[in-house]
């Protein structure tokens, strides 16, 4: 696993599933928590598509306290259930503030605007993709105690210090997109170019990255 160039680059650590370490106030998990295992690519998992989630028991409720730790543990600021081997659809991201969590989500509308930016992902340690996103999205979905919530990325501009921290400002928009993405067996290698997948073949260790995939 090769880890991110954090050292050279600090601020080029726009890395959703990857690791963020200028964040402070990432804290370490607590002791007692599981950290679960992250599955990486070309693991099956991470192709299908996962289940609503019909009532948010205790028992998933336990898994997105795991999924929040795993994520923090891992350095990252979103993960997906897939990504921890449960298919279902749950999405957590970090923010400075509570991480969010979404249930269910989908994304009722996209910004025109687009924006490239790079994005890392748990599930292919060290690789790093420029991806074309809309610049922001509102979301749809239920919280930790079942409620619905619908969840503008703009809103929260001012109000979140991981995109204040980040003039580009529109990582959690990318968070939200990046994570719904997995639900859907979606991954970063299915958003670049013909051209740059026959690169990370070439390159890099994921020889298996298909010519075509979406
Ligand atoms: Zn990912």
């Amino acid at each position: 696993m090769r880890t991110p160039k954090a050292a050279e680059t600090p601020h080029r650590a726009l890395l959703w599933c990857g690791a963020n370490p200028g964040i402070p106030a990432f804290a370490s998990p607590k002791p007692t928590m599981t950290i679960l295992p992250i599955k990486k690519y070309p693991e099956p998992i991470l192709r299908k598509k996962s289940e609503e989630v019909k009532e948010v028991t205790p028992e998933i409720k336990k898994l997105i306290e795991e999924m929040i730790e795993t994520m923090l543990k891992n350095n990252g600021i979103g993960l997906a259930a897939p990504q921890v081997g449960v298919s279902k659809r749950i999405i957590v991201a970090a923010t400075q503030k509570d991480p969010l969590v979404f249930i269910n989500p989908k994304i009722l509308r996209k910004s025109k605007e687009t924006e490239l930016g790079e994005e890392g992902c748990l599930s292919f340690p060290g690789l790093y993709l420029k991806i074309k996103r809309p610049k922001f999205v509102e979301v749809g979905a239920l919280d930790i105690n079942g409620k619905k919530i619908r969840f503008e990325t703009k809103e929260l501009l001012s109000k979140s210090p991981v995109n204040e921290r980040y003039p580009t400002g529109v990582i959690l928009s990318r968070i939200i997109q990046h994570e719904t993405d997995h639900l859907d067996g979606i991954l970063i290698i299915d958003r670049i170019s013909f051209w740059q997948r026959w690169k990370i073949r070439k390159t890099s260790k994921f020889t298996q990255v298909g010519p075509v995939s979406n």
